[in-house]
Order: structure tokens, then C-alpha cells, then sequence
């Protein structure tokens, strides 16, 4: 029912229990596609985990084998906000093997969902505010290994800063990556992103459109990646408990569509993760994240990839 493959596992859940991060919400958004008939079981796509191997591309050594042998200090839990479990390292690796599969499929076919991952907080030598690994910078380095690909663009619209992304492709030229996102919140520090937007409290979706929209157009008109990888938060949302700024659902679906859209007319293929969304009600951030696989269908029938690569 849609021109392209939505990645899921049923082991994407974290295994958070009641936590301010809807962890079901994985699960909750495969069963809104299938429901609403966006999408039917044959357009879904079921990853395996990613190999050490893989996340050894982005990540020490030291860290992976923390994760894997469970032997966090009480300080690195702290600053990954979410308690450690074999469950959460499971969910993790599958979202990095998703977010490959992702961006595999998007070459292939114009677009690739993961319905997990853009753990964009994930640093290489620890993990930071609900992120433990980085996926996309997970996928974007195999990719690059492979040689399918030699430049990626990460677009983060995340309420937070993207302070992973930002560091893990501090001085590569090879990934250029944009972060919009409330200034005054969380991460306390933020490095610099190629291009960060500081969006004020308050902002609305036209001050948002305004800023994201003119600065994805020169990005992408001047660096000519071949995939744009889009963490599409659902945080910017007027009622989420985490963020400060009042984007309406339909501001943020006009968002990624609009985005999507700049990419596809130029050919350039793009892969999705999802990102935050904390709703006062967990329907609200299941609505937004389902919006994103709306906006892509739209936007893949408006710009057939072949048509828009023969130019
Ligand atoms: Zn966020």
C-alpha cells in the first residue's frame, strides 16, 4: 500500500515501564499502519541486529562492551536517563540493524522507515538522555563502508539539539548535518551541528517552517549528498511535556512533507527514525509519527525517484 518498506521489530520496545519515554509507542505506531490501512503487512520489513562490527564503527570498544556485560557506573546510568536492562541493549542493536535496513531500502526504492531509532544523543564513548546507541550514525558509516554511498545529510527536527550527531561528524566532511531545535532545553551543551537552528520558546510552525525550510534547500542545493537521513521528532508538538515549542500536528506533518519533498525533487533518496515524542497523551505522538510515513507516500508519489534521478 506504500511505495516503500517500514522497519519494525516487536523487540524495539525498551522495556522502560512507566517512564516519561512511551516505550510501547513502537509498537503502538506498526498497529495505527496497520489499522488505518497506511500500510499492510507486506510493506513491513524486519531488521536484524546490527553486528558489533557495525556499531564498533561509530563506538569505542570500551562502551559496547559496557553495554553488553552490563557494567555501566552508576553515573553513566545517570546521564543515559533510563535504566540499563538486557532488553534496552537488545531494542538498541535491532534499531541500529533497522536504521541500516532503513537506509538500504531508500536507496533502493526513495525512502526507508525505521520505526525505531534516531538515538541522536548517543555520544561514541557513552550514552546520554534516553540514547545508548547512535543509529544513524551507525548506518551512515556502513553505508559509507560498503561504498554505497560517500556523502549522507542528517536533517534532525528533534525539539533537542542533536549533540551525537554533532559531535560523532565534527570535521568529516563526508556527513553534513542540520539540527533544529529549542534552544533554551536540553542538552546543556550543545557542539556545533555543520548548521544549528536555535529556535526560541514559543516558536509556531511558521517562524519553525521559516528557519528549517530555506536552510534544507542551500544544504542540500550545495552539498549534493546521495541520502538524507531524517530523525523526525515529535517533541516540537505544542503539547509534548519535554519541549518548549508549539508546532500543531499538522505543522509537523506540513514539515516532513516539505522536507521530504526538497530532497525528492533533487533525487536524493531518504531514510527515517523517529526521534522523541512525549505527549501528555501517547496517541498524540503516535498520530505524529504515523504522519511521517503519510507525508513520504505523498511526497513518493509526487516525486517517483527514477523520474526525478533521469532529471
Ligand atoms: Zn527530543
Amino acid at each position: 500500500m506504500i511505495p516503500f518498506k517500514v522497519v519494525y521489530h516487536e523487540q524495539y520496545d525498551l522495556n522502560l515501564g512507566a517512564h516519561v519515554f512511551p516505550s510501547q509507542k513502537f509498537r503502538l505506531i506498526a498497529e495505527a499502519l496497520l489499522a488505518d490501512k497506511v500500510a499492510s503487512k507486506e510493506d513491513f520489513a524486519r531488521p536484524a541486529a546490527a553486528s558489533d562490527e557495525d556499531i564498533l564503527r561509530v563506538h569505542t570498544p570500551e562502551w559496547v562492551r559496557k553495554l553488553k556485560t552490563g557494567t555501566l557506573t552508576a553515573s553513566e546510568v545517570m546521564l543515559l536517563e533510563i535504566p540499563y536492562s538486557r532488553e534496552l541493549v537488545e531494542a538498541v542493536w535491532l534499531a541500529a540493524g533497522g536504521s541500516i535496513l532503513a537506509a538500504q531500502c531508500a536507496l533502493r526504492d526513495g525512502f526507508g522507515a525505521n520505526l525505531s531509532g534516531g538515538f541522536h544523543h548517543a555520544y561514541p564513548d557513552h550514552g546520554e538522555g534516553f540514547c545508548a546507541i547512535h543509529d544513524v550514525a551507525v548506518a551512515i558509516r556502513r553505508l559509507q563502508a560498503d561504498g554505497a554511498i560517500k556523502k549522507a545529510m542528517v536533517v534532525d527536527t528533534d525539539v533537542h539539539h542533536g549533540n551525537g550527531t554533532a559531535a560523532i561528524f565534527l570535521n568529516d566532511p563526508s556527513v553534513f548535518t542540520i539540527s533544529i531545535h529549542q534552544e533554551n532545553n536540553y542538552p546543556a551543551h550543545k557542539p556545533p551541528s555543520t548548521v544549528d537552528l536555535h529556535m526560541m520558546d514559543r516558536a509556531d510552525d511558521d517562524e519553525y517552517m521559516g528557519a528549517l525550510i530555506p536552510a534544507v534547500q542551500k544544504a542540500l542545493e550545495e552539498f549534493r549528498p546521495e541520502l538524507l537521513f531524517y530523525v523526525g521528532g515529535a517533541d516540537p508538538f505544542c503539547e509534548d511535556q519535554l519541549g518548549g515549542l508549539l508546532l500543531t500536528k499538522k505543522g509537523l506533518m506540513e514539515r516532513d512533507r516539505r522536507v521530504f519533498a526538497e530532497a525528492r525533487k533533487r533525487g536524493i533518496p531518504v531514510a527515517t527514525a523517529l526521534a522523541g515524542g512525549y505527549a501528555r497523551r501517547v496517541e498524540d505522538t503516535v498520530r505524529i509519527h504515523v504522519n511521517t510515513i503519510l507525508a513520504a507516500r505523498e511526497v513518493a508519489g509526487e516525486f517517483p525517484l527514477k523520474a526525478a534521478r533521469g532529471g
